[in-house]
């Protein structure tokens, strides 16, 4: 099947992002779409999120070396559709290692390579480290995709200005012509206050075109879960959270047009 690669990354850190690689990459793979999540952070919190253990040589360090393939690193979950390649602290080495050599964008495009033209995957979903370095430029320079996550806080248009930025210079660079901006999925919405629903009106002004129409809410719910190593519709299936995330994994499967497994 076709494959389209999502990269969920962004400057800043506490944004939502892991939650939404978990709970995305779950919520798709409950609509039966073969979706593999790889997180990229050395901190592994979507690793531990899962319930997986951050295991020497379980991440994308050694093939990155030229030690191993990515498709070894490959791991089944609970979740029939959803296979996982963890990260482990060895991965924050990686950010010094890839400035080194010569190709230094595409060594991670070089490695899931064969695992993007296996075709078993109809989604990846990359979870970023917190910063635009190595890694995270090495995941837009092979995603066909970004995600925005952006919370419901002040100062989230200049934050958004900044990766919309990087995305157009990675194409003006050719380092990944195909890149495109796949939307904006505002986070961490309190419907208590006026802040929250300004930001969401200014930055549906701004990129109409962009914004999904699925907010996540603000929730207890969601913030423990990965505590449990357990995703929001193992956790609470009836939180407003899991009622979110599964109508924003349906809003990706419309919009990308994600194929699934019959
Ligand atoms: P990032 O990966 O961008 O650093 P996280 O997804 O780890 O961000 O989220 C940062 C913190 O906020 C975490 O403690 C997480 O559990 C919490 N969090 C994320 N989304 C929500 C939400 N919708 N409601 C409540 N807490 C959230
Ligand atoms: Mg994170």
């Amino acid at each position: 099947m076709p494959t389209k690669v999502f990269s969920i990354a962004n400057q800043k850190g506490g944004v939502g992002k892991t939650t939404t690689a978990i709970n995305l990459s779950v919520g798709l793979a409950r609509r039966k779409v073969p979706t593999l999540l790889i997180d990229l952070d050395p901190q592994a919190n979507a690793t531990s999120g899962l319930g997986f253990e951050k295991v020497p040589g379980g991440s994308l360090y050694d093939p990155l070396h030229g030690e191993g393939v990515a498709m070894d690193k490959i791991q089944s979950t609970r979740e029939k559709y959803l296979s996982v390649i963890p990260s482990e602290v060895d991965l924050a080495a990686i950010e010094m290692e890839l400035g080194q050599k010569e190709d230094y964008l595409v060594q991670l495009k070089q490695v899931l390579q064969p695992v993007i033209d296996s075709g078993k995957f109809s989604a990846i979903i990359l979870d970023c480290p917190p910063a635009l370095g190595m890694i995270s430029m090495n995941s837009l320079a092979l995603a066909d995709y970004l995600l925005v996550a952006l919370q419901c806080e002040y100062l989230a248009l200049e934050g958004l200005g900044q990766i919309l930025s990087v995305v157009e210079q990675l194409k003006e660079a050719e380092v990944n012509p195909n890149l495109a901006v796949g939307g904006i999925l505002m986070t961490m919405y309190d419907s208590r206050t006026k802040l929250s629903k300004e930001v969401v009106d200014e930055v549906r002004n701004y990129r109409p075109d962009l914004i999904f129409k699925t907010i996540i809410p603000r929730t207890v719910r969601l913030s423990e879960a990965p505590s449990f190593g357990k995703s929001i519709f193992e956790h609470a299936r009836l939180n407003p959270g899991a009622f979110a995330y599964g109508k924003f994994a349906k809003e990706v499967i419309e919009r990308f047009k994600l194929e699934k497994a019959s």
